[in-house]
């Protein structure tokens, strides 16, 4: 059964949430701020994470910070859940590590429809397969990327990303064809979430120097090549 690990320290909420994941046919463990989630990760790792923005104590993006940097929960599926419909929040939710994000107050059948789009998007970059590119090395079956023979930190979405480009390399591809390719075609997802995920893979990347792998065209998209 998919567990799905809800932080949130209202209440109502979290038993709203338990109500409507579990009618989804989820299995679900609640924490009350960030250092309940982080005693529950470390017993034992759920299959996504619905963490509240605003706690008390840690707060939801600290702790997604803190999840993306730690090797066990680095490639771990994040759901921000926030009260702020600020779109600069958004952008910036999706850069500490968030793979989606859900505005209150939402509808549980938004909820559900967006945990499944994100559990979709992971469990389909399965598939076995060694690339190796530019230095590079991603083996799609463990889900590791070497870099120089060193291994790299990669979320979930960038590593999907990654992973696309490796197998499509040389090829321009739109934000829209990207999205479909690596997000599959979701209502939820905006193209400029495109590029914050490329942001982060580049950053990602530059510490062993293969950003420049990730190329810009101008006006039409992105390439991935070991070319200049
Ligand atoms: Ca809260």
């Amino acid at each position: 059964m998919t567990r799905i690990l809800v932080v949130e320290d209202e209440q109502p909420i979290r038993e709203m949430v338990r109500f409507a994941l579990e009618k989804a046919g989820f299995d679900v463990q609640e924490a009350g701020d960030a250092e309940a989630a982080l005693l529950a990760l470390a017993a034992r790792l759920p299959d996504l994470v619905l963490l509240d923005w605003m706690l008390p104590g840690m707060s939801g993006i600290e702790l997604a910070r803190r999840l993306r940097r730690e090797e066990v929960t680095a490639q771990l599926p994040v759901i921000l859940l926030t009260a702020r419909a600020d779109e600069n929040d958004r952008v910036h939710g999706l850069d500490v590590g968030a793979d989606d994000y859900v505005t209150k107050p939402f509808s549980p059948r938004e909820l559900v429809a967006r945990i499944n789009a994100v559990l979709r998007r992971v469990q389909g970059a399965g598939g076995e397969g060694v690339v190796e590119i530019g230095g590079l090395r991603l083996d799609s079956a463990s889900h590791r990327v070497e870099a120089g023979g060193e291994p790299l930190a990669l979320a979930p979405t960038e590593f999907r990303l990654l992973r696309f480009f490796m197998t499509h390399p040389d090829r321009v591809y739109s934000r829209e064809q990207l999205l479909d390719h690596v997000w599959g075609r979701s209502v939820f997802v905006e193209e400029r979430t495109v590029d914050v995920h490329i942001r982060r893979l580049r950053k990602a990347l530059s510490a062993a120097g293969c950003d420049r792998l990730v190329q810009t065209v101008r006006g039409a998209g992105y390439r991935f090549s070991a070319r200049p």
